[in-house]
């Protein structure tokens, strides 16, 4: 038992000059808690529920919703599950939705779009994910959100649900942090509008990168061209975390890059206050935290931010933090 207290994935994130940040999992069936555990994660960052959507004959009950939702809640106790509502479509297709026939996928009707032209459907998994935040700590995440009216729209749903739940005298609860995703240029652009309805942000780099610099994620003849440190990536991280600030709320990243553990000191440097990535690298991660030092971190990302491309970028942060994660 001592043993495993004593590993290093149990240690709290905290860099040499004492700065915290929570690194935690991404997930995307339930049983993947017990991993997320066994690796040291502080919560669950992203709960992609795509996953019981795909893997059946037709959209599943507002009750097999639930149960799933309250299982990893249960497990994770105190911790905070962040749920994220569907984003089907786009390169997450499923086969018995009829009308998805489109010639660009990642473009088209998927994530909010989908949910708030499927009221319906939408308010089955609301219902079902406020339902189980009544058992622990659930913030809910929009995917895909390209601007403040979504945000609205998808806030008028939440209400909804909560509404035929008070109605019905079912156990929910509504008062959680519902955040959005940053993962499409425009919302990163004006983030400062998203910062004052948003009670989180939560950057996607995955598609924010594909969006940013028109390279498609799934792609190997572009994959050269995925390049986390792009000088509009960086600048769309720090607009976001720089709103997110000026709001008074938290900016989180769930995305690939949060996994590299050399991206760990700019993405520190740039504000971002959590770290979510799927549960094998958290250890690797937090290693990388504990390693280094972010005093006078602001001086070296203002040097950072002024070079013009990612070999530059990678050069110097190589040069000053490679020797230590
Ligand atoms: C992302 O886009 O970075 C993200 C975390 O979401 P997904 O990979 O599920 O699209
Ligand atoms: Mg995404």
């Amino acid at each position: 038992h001592k043993a495993l207290m004593v590993r290093n994935s149990y240690l709290p994130a905290e860099t040499k000059n004492g700065q915290r940040i929570s690194v935690m999992g991404n997930i995307e069936l339930p049983e993947e808690v017990v991993s997320l555990l066994d690796h040291g994660g502080d919560g669950i960052g992203l709960y992609r529920t795509e996953f019981q959507y795909l893997s059946r004959p037709d959209f599943p009950s507002e009750n097999s919703l639930f149960e799933n939702y309250k299982d990893v809640i249960d497990v994770m106790g105190h911790r905070p599950v962040t749920i994220r509502t569907l984003d089907i479509n786009g390169d997450k297709a499923v086969n018995y939705i009829r009308d998805n026939q489109e010639p660009n996928p990642a473009l088209g009707l998927r994530a909010i779009r989908y949910c708030l032209r499927k009221p319906d459907i939408f308010q089955t998994q609301l219902r079902a994910i406020l339902r189980a935040a009544a058992y622990g700590n659930v913030r809910i995440l929009l995917p895909l959100i390209s601007g403040i009216e979504e945000v609205e729209q998808a806030f008028e749903q939440i209400d909804e649900a909560a509404e035929t739940l008070e109605k019905q005298g079912v156990v929910y609860k509504r008062d959680i942090p519902v955040g959005v995703m940053i993962e499409v240029p425009s919302a990163a652009v004006t983030a400062d509008i998203l910062a004052e309805k948003a009670d989180f942000f939560s950057i996607g780099t995955n598609d924010l990168i594909q969006y940013t610099l028109a390279i498609d994620r799934g792609n190997r003849h572009v994959a050269h061209l995925h390049q986390p440190l792009h000088p509009a990536i960086l600048r769309l991280i720090k607009g976001t975390c720089d709103a997110a600030k000026a709001n008074g709320i938290p900016t989180y990243m769930c995305g690939e890059m949060a996994a590299e553990p050399i991206f760990a000191p700019i993405l520190l440097g740039l504000g971002v206050n959590e770290l979510s990535m799927n549960p094998q690298t958290i250890p690797v991660v937090k290693n990388a935290i504990r390693s280094i030092d972010t005093t006078g971190i602001d001086g070296f990302m203002e040097e950072m931010m002024r070079l013009t491309t990612p070999n530059a970028i990678q050069d110097l942060l190589a040069h000053q933090f490679g020797s230590v994660v």
